[in-house]
């Protein structure tokens, strides 16, 4: 009786016990199952990552900005294998970074981090072979469940064929602009840069309540000159001319431009007409001592000019032409009352 009884409990054990390994067993197969996926998961990722044209990252936030991912991207761009800057081990990230944008960059990811928002920063870094590149970074912060902020994860791109294009493409323009506003014979500034420019200083003027005075300087008896010497002569004449004025004039808000054929005009800010006045007889006698023969000349040997000055306080209420007309009126005077001199226009003066 106690044997069978006992057979019993035994088997009732043995059926317990293979319930219990089948379960086992099914647990295993289902775990490794999820250990499948998961290694599938991360060969899948890692296998986009490579795709990337950029090194894709992890830093945890710390004071080391310890680096716990890159992807091998980063040798092809900065020329150092990821893994000395995996977990810093041999430099940081941080320090291939130009000392120039160093604050920069900080300054973009710790408003990020504050802000909770995605940042976007471009910088120069020294390569390997010590080249200086550009960079494009895109990244975000990772929060924990409690608000912390653990990694910052990101993209970094090499933009340099770009930045350098666009460096072109800026000196292109500027030189553009700068051949727009020159004069292609004499090099000075031409008359559409003369009109932009009065037209700012007339508004600065105007807004520090300041006299702007302006000079009118045509030379004497050129057309004589061409007659005589011919065009191309009367090109090299005028060259001189303008560079003659130009070495007068040195203030760095000054300028003098070409006005017309044989004319030029210098626009002279904060100055007032006694100031203006003492300029242009400076630069008569300049032209005049450089002694450009001009044996056709009806009032001297040399080449000689006549220069008409005025000046004024810009109101809301006036008009740079009537500056421009009064300096006019003044180098009329100063052709009728003989040549080779200055003329000083008062009538615009309150
Ligand atoms: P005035 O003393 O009254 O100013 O007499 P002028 O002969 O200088 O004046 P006018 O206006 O009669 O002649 C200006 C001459 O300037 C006409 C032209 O032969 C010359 N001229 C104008 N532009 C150029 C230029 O670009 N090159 C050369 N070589 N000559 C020019
Ligand atoms: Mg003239
Ligand atoms: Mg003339």
């Amino acid at each position: 009786m106690a044997e069978k009884s006992i057979y019993h409990d035994l088997k009732q054990r043995i059926r317990e016990l293979e319930k219990e390994n089948a379960l086992l067993k099914l647990e295993l197969d289902e775990r490794e199952l999820i250990t499948k996926t998961l290694h599938d998961n991360e060969q899948q990722l890692y296998a986009l990552i490579t795709c990337v044209p950029g090194a894709v990252y992890r830093f945890r936030i710390d004071p080391e900005w310890t680096l716990e991912f890159i992807s091998d991207e980063i040798s092809s761009i900065s020329g150092f294998p990821a893994s000395v800057f995996l977990f810093n081990s041999v430099r940081s990230l941080r320090s291939i970074i130009h000392p120039d944008d160093i604050q920069k960059v900080e300054k973009f990811i710790r408003d990020s981090i504050n802000k909770i928002e995605p940042f976007e920063v471009e910088y120069r870094i020294i390569d390997a072979k010590g080249r200086t590149r550009w960079f494009s970074e895109k990244g975000r912060a990772v929060f924990s469940n409690e608000g912390l902020p653990m990694w910052l994860d990101g993209t970094i791109f090499d933009i340099t064929e770009r930045k350098v294009s666009e460096n072109e493409l800026l000196r292109a323009n500027q030189e553009l602009m700068r051949i727009a506003s020159i004069d292609s014979l004499t090099q000075i500034a031409n008359r559409r840069h003369f009109i932009e420019y009065l037209d700012r200083e007339w508004r600065r003027m105007t807004r520090e309540k300041n006299m702007l005075s302006l000079i009118l300087c045509d030379i004497d008896f050129f057309k004589l000159y061409n007659d005589h010497y011919g065009h191309q002569a009367g090109d090299i004449c005028l060259v001189r001319v303008a560079k003659t004025i130009e070495a007068e004039v040195n203030r760095p808000a000054d300028l003098v431009a070409r006005f017309g054929g044989e004319e030029f005009i210098i626009i002279l800010p904060n100055t007032d007409i006694d100031g203006a006045a003492h300029i242009a007889e400076q630069v008569r006698m300049a032209v005049y001592n450089k002694s450009i023969i001009h044996e056709y000349s009806e009032i001297a040997p040399h080449v000689s000019l006549s220069l008409g000055v005025a000046g004024m306080i810009p109101t809301p209420n006036s008009n740079s032409d009537h500056l421009i007309k009064a300096a006019d009126d003044a180098l009329y005077k100063a052709k009728r009352g003989g040549r080779n001199q200055v003329s000083v226009n008062h009538c615009l003066l309150a």
